[in-house]
């Protein structure tokens, strides 16, 4: 049996691949606020280290792959909040698991978005963010916005991953990013119903070349790869899986 652990596995992207994995016969240890094995709360430190504590006391033999899922949209208050779980949670447990990881030569997925990308980011917030400088990064997001809180957070992350990629191939452990497009899932369905953004995301949801917002098992299906030894050369990559909206709107960046 393989072992993997997760953030987020109680909900949407994270608990669509929780179950394709278990259907396989796979352990999964999921971390998250509620209907988790480690029941954590990501947004602070201590919640950070009680999760790794947790992981590491369920997977003494190591673990062949860990996914940072657990996020917040960018309609979650205070803004902050997004900062803290989105980028800070996510690089605190990736490298509070590696060692666990590097123990079966395993895969680490980051998520990411195809929002990454998008323009109208502080450069200061990303900065920050890369930085490690999680209360300066914390106190300048609160004058800005969800959509620098979001994206920025996983613009950050987008990079954080590229560049630990080469350190972590060091240790035997592939890190890739996986960046969805719009997926019908519980934190979709919080933007959609908000007065400022849900309009906006609307109009967004329409240049999707696939013609539809993506089902959590699309997401889970691509991340299913990277986790696999099939993906065993694939290494500080960012999938995108976004029914074709990133390539219709950048077509020449890659
Ligand atoms: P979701 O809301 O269905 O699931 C997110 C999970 O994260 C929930 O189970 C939630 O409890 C958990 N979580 C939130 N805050 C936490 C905290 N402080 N501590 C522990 N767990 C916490 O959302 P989803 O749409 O499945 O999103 C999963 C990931 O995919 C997120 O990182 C999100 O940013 C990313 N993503 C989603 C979309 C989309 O359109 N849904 C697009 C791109 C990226």
């Amino acid at each position: 049996t393989k072992t993997y652990a997760m953030t987020g596995g109680a909900s949407g992207i994270g608990a669509a691949l929780k179950e394709s994995l278990q259907a396989r016969g796979d352990r999964v240890i999921v971390v998250d606020l509620k209907n988790a094995d480690i029941i954590a709360d990501l947004s602070t430190v201590e919640g950070r280290q009680h999760a790794i504590a947790g992981i590491t006391e369920l997977a003494t033999d190591g673990l062949d792959g860990f996914v940072a899922c657990a996020g917040l949209p960018p309609v979650a208050e205070p803004l902050s909040l997004i900062t803290q779980v989105n980028y800070f949670a996510a690089v605190a447990t990736i490298e509070g698991v590696v060692d666990l990881v590097a123990k079966k030569n395993g895969a680490i997925v980051s998520v990411c978005s195809n929002s990454a990308p998008l323009p109208g980011l502080n450069e200061e917030h990303i900065e920050l963010l890369l930085a490690g400088k999680e209360a300066e990064a914390c106190a300048l997001i609160e004058t800005l916005d969800g959509h620098n809180a979001y994206a920025g957070s996983k613009n950050a992350l987008t990079k954080w991953t590229r560049r630990n990629a080469a350190e972590m191939m060091r240790k035997g452990v592939r890190l890739n990013g996986i960046a969805p497009g719009m997926t019908r899932t519980p934190l979709t369905d919080k933007v959609f119903a908000d007065e400022t953004l849900g309009d906006a995301t609307r109009e967004f949801s329409k240049c999707i070349s696939y013609g539809d917002l993506a089902t959590p098992d699309m997401i889970a299906d691509a991340m299913l790869f990277l986790l696999d030894p099939a993906a065993r050369y694939v290494s500080g990559s960012i999938l995108f899986v976004d029914g074709g909206q990133d390539a219709l709107l950048r077509p020449d960046q890659f």
